[in-house]
């Protein structure tokens, strides 16, 4: 387990732990949910995208009709 030293995430593989520790740790998420009252962000756009087919299930009218864009 390879825990971050600055925020305490643990990682179990040592890639995604030096990925995280290099290119996310104290730099903000980049990514934001495009619903309005969703407060998700993500460094990366497909977990992004992910959360957005996960949780918004009707994003696909709902964001058509907004003019989202993922
Ligand atoms: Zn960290
Ligand atoms: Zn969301």
């Amino acid at each position: 387990m390879y825990a971050c030293p600055r925020c305490g995430k643990t990682y179990t593989k040592q890639n995604s732990y030096y990925y995280h520790v290099k290119k996310f740790c104290g730099i903000p998420p980049s990514f934001f949910c495009p619903i309005p009252a969703c407060q998700f962000k993500s460094h990366l756009k497909c977990n992004l995208k992910k959360h957005v087919i996960n949780v918004h299930t009707n994003f696909d009218r709902t964001g058509e009709r907004l003019g989202y864009k993922l």
